[in-house]
């Protein structure tokens, strides 16, 4: 099963994402957190990301395509993936596609999870994250166990550089102008699935395996 998780900026990609890993049993696979552990690893990759994030844009699509076409056909992946915040832009979905195609295989379902912009700016200032796990919080929805302590792995939780509401803003711009267009893109494809992303997490969750399957 080879899904695509598609949404705003803290829409819930991530936070559905990690749940049907575990469910179906396939990798969860985040660009966002492939960078942000590069930036914390001092790579090369990392350094280039990091001054592109930090303005709320797009890292270029010739620093991503690869190393997602790359992931995605190691052993892990045999039975299937799913992709959160990959492609971001046409051409990164059609690079995918012809990288797939090559390969004698598609993508199954793109998931689109839908916050109106309104809410999303609120969740953000709430989201709280792991940089060393990858763990997401929210302060009211889903509060680690103990204040800014990360449940799963201990390590401090921070507010995302790129989660203040000025950047927020200009991801959301950024989102409808480049990423928006992919919804049309899949949906022509036959395979883009809607989620009403403003209900609670667990309701999300239930609305994607009634897509997915038990
Ligand atoms: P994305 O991966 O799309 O950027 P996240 O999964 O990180 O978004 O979610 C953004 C923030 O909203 C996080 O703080 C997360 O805990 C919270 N969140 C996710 N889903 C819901 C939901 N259904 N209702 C309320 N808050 C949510
Ligand atoms: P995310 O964790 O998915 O919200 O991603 C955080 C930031 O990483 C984004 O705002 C972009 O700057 C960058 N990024 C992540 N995935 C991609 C992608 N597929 N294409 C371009 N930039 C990306």
């Amino acid at each position: 099963m080879k899904i695509i998780m598609l949404g705003a900026p803290g829409a819930g990609k991530g936070t559905q994402a990690k749940r049907i890993a575990e469910k179906y049993t396939i990798p969860h696979i985040s660009t966002g957190d492939i960078f942000r552990a590069n930036i914390k690893e001092g790579t090369e990759l990392g350094k280039k990301a990091k001054t592109y994030m930090d303005q709320g844009l797009l890292v270029p699509d010739e620093l991503v395509v690869d190393l997602v076409v790359d992931r995605v056909q190691q052993d892990d992946c045999a039975n299937g993936y799913v992709l959160d915040g990959f492609p971001r832009t046409i051409p990164q979905a059609e690079s995918l596609d012809a990288a797939l195609a090559k390969l004698n295989d598609k993508v199954d379902y793109a998931i689109n999870v839908e916050v109106p912009d309104e809410n999303i700016i609120k969740r953000m200032s709430g989201r709280r994250a792991c940089l060393s796990c990858g763990a997401t919080y929210h302060i009211e929805h889903i509060p680690p166990k103990v204040e800014g302590v990360c449940d799963t792995c201990g390590k401090e939780l921070v507010l995302r550089d790129d989660d203040k509401p000025e950047t927020v803003k200009k991801r959301l711009d950024v989102y409808h102008e480049q990423t928006q267009p992919l919804i049309d893109y899949y949906n022509g494809k036959n395979i883009l699935k809607e989620v009403d992303g403003t209900q609670d997490m667990s309701d999300v969750f239930n609305d994607i395996v009634k897509i997915l399957g038990e």
